[in-house]
């Protein structure tokens, strides 16, 4: 089974090397391969640790993360991740933030500049491939991570607040594009947001979660059909 399967999955965080603070308590979600899933709740409820959880950033934590019916452990091509800020290093060329994700692809040169190029023109930055991310507009750097996040062709793409810090109208012409780019890759697209209008305008299924400790509390199919170019 090509999917995400999250089974019973709690986490808790040490403060101060003393504290427990409990973020996630049984989380089960199971993502069907191209399915576009947002996550949607309160500030501290623990979107973003999840989602650091499924990026394999962080390996603490109980239950399981299976993909493929594996359990995910480290970073990998099969993940790629966006976050609200770009973190595009700022003294490497937009080509060259791209590339750094193609390092451990082990693919060949030619390979990897075709895959370089054409996400670069999938984002529609064509021509900024020697720009430094200084000299980006936010949602041009936005757009950048997106490419970067999706260079190695994951099978699933993690969004974390992608446009949270975009003005409204760059915002909406980003939700367009990451809809489109959904459709013609063909990708599984999990969107931590806070906002709702946005989750129902790209995902076809909404998850609620509460905080203290955070827990899913319902789950929405949008029920819009969006039929893939
Ligand atoms: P959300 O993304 O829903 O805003 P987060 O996953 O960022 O929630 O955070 C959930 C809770 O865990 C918050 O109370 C946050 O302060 C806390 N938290 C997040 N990361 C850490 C960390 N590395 N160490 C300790 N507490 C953390
Ligand atoms: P986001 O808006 O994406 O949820 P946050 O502002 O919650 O991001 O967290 C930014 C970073 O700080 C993350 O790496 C998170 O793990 C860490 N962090 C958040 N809350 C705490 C905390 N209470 N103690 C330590 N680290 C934290």
């Amino acid at each position: 089974p090509s999917r995400l399967d999250i089974r019973n999955v709690s986490k808790h965080y040490v403060v101060n090397g003393q504290q427990r603070l409990d973020v996630l308590s049984a989380i089960d979600l199971s993502v069907e391969p191209g399915a576009f899933v947002s996550i949607v709740g309160p500030s501290g409820c623990g979107k973003s640790t999840l989602l650091r959880l499924i990026a394999g950033l962080d390996g603490d934590y109980r239950g399981d993360i299976l993909l493929h019916g594996e359990r995910v452990a480290g970073t990998s091509l099969s993940r790629g991740i966006v976050f609200q800020d770009h973190r595009l290093l700022p003294w490497l060329t937009l080509e060259d933030n791209i590339a750094l994700s193609l390092e451990n692809a082990g693919w060949n040169k030619a390979k990897r500049a075709e895959a370089i190029r054409s996400h670069i023109a999938l984002v529609g930055l064509t021509g900024f491939e020697k720009a430094y991310p200084h000299q980006l507009s936010g949602g041009m750097a936005q757009r950048g991570a997106i490419a970067r996040g999706l260079v190695g062709q994951p099978e699933i793409l993690l969004l974390d607040e992608p446009l949270g810090a975009l003005d409204a109208l760059t915002r909406l012409r980003l939700q367009e594009e990451l809809q489109r780019i959904w459709r013609v890759e063909g990708v599984t697209m999990i969107l931590v947001t806070h906002d709702v209008d946005e989750a129902i305008f790209l995902s076809d299924k909404v998850v609620v979660m509460n905080a203290g400790p955070g827990r899913i509390v319902r789950e929405f199919d949008v029920g819009i059909p969006r039929p893939r170019e």
